[in-house]
């Protein structure tokens, strides 16, 4: 699929608001509406960090961690090269990267906040099994921060109904039942920023096509990220739906969109280091 048949599945939402607080999303070009300054998000997010990063058990695993360190300096320095290298605007800029890995195995989940803070959980690493597989879900995760999802959701909510977006936002939001497990302190505190509640379906979309090409610009197999999403199918026939399913339902669409984008990717976005 080529950009443009891409940003015509996405369509563009942003009519008659205005063109200053528009803005277009990196590479696929969707016009995103944004009337939240960015370093608000991300300065509420870092603040939220490290109240995470006191809660939590943070794993004692020095080797995943590094792993995960390993993985996700790649893909940071592969997006700040692809856009260099292209002319554009490095939409990572102003991130402050940090990784944690959280000691918890019955959380299949993983997030990345806005500004580029960005959690796995231990239970997710026995559906990602290798590091290609983490590239992937890490990929996808990133990819909803450097899309600026959270920015564009928490505009939209401003025009939808005055105010309900912010408040959503300053409050908590509505929690996942599904993510229970997690912590409901925790829960409630990253639901301020709208983590760990549901994307639309076209941020999803958006951040499956955004993570393939940032995994696979950094090096990784991103064939490895089908073989993901059928274990997260497979780990979902349990008693309790892993979290990352709750607000990623992984239906066989979103496995056949994935791979019908995956070789194209493979050629247009070789590793670029
Ligand atoms: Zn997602």
């Amino acid at each position: 699929m080529n950009r443009r048949n891409f940003i015509y599945l996405l369509g563009c939402n942003c009519i008659s608001i205005g063109l200053t607080s528009c803005s277009s999303t990196p590479i696929t070009e969707r016009r995103q509406l944004k009337l939240i300054p960015e370093s608000t998000l991300n300065a509420k997010a870092a603040a939220l960090n490290e109240k995470v990063k006191k809660k939590e058990k943070l794993s004692d695993d020095k080797e995943t961690l590094s792993k995960i360190k390993k993985i996700g300096s790649k893909i940071e320095l592969a997006i700040s090269e692809y856009f260099y290298k292209n002319n554009m605007p490095d939409p990572t800029i102003n991130f402050d990267w940090e990784y944690i890995l959280i000691e918890k195995n019955k959380v299949k989940n993983a997030w990345c906040m806005p500004g580029g803070k960005i959690a796995v959980y231990t239970g997710i690493l026995n559906i990602t099994k290798n590091d290609d597989g983490l590239a992937a879900v890490m990929g996808h995760e990133i990819a909803h921060a450097v899309a600026k999802h959270s920015v564009e959701r928490a505009s939209r909510g401003i025009l939808v109904s005055t105010g309900t977006a912010i408040i959503d936002i300053a409050s908590g939001g509505k929690l996942s039942q599904v993510n229970k497990t997690a912590g409901q302190n925790v829960v409630g505190m990253l639901s301020q920023i709208g983590i760990m509640n549901p994307f639309n379906r076209k941020q999803e979309s958006e951040a499956d096509y955004l993570g393939l090409i940032f995994a696979s610009l950094a090096g990784y197999d991103i064939r490895e990220t089908v073989k993901i999403w059928e274990r997260m199918r497979e780990a979902n026939k349990g008693k309790e739906p892993p979290e990352f399913l709750s607000t990623h339902p992984s239906s066989k669409k979103r496995i056949n969109q994935i791979s019908t984008w995956i070789n194209k990717i493979i050629l247009e976005y070789p590793p670029i280091a």
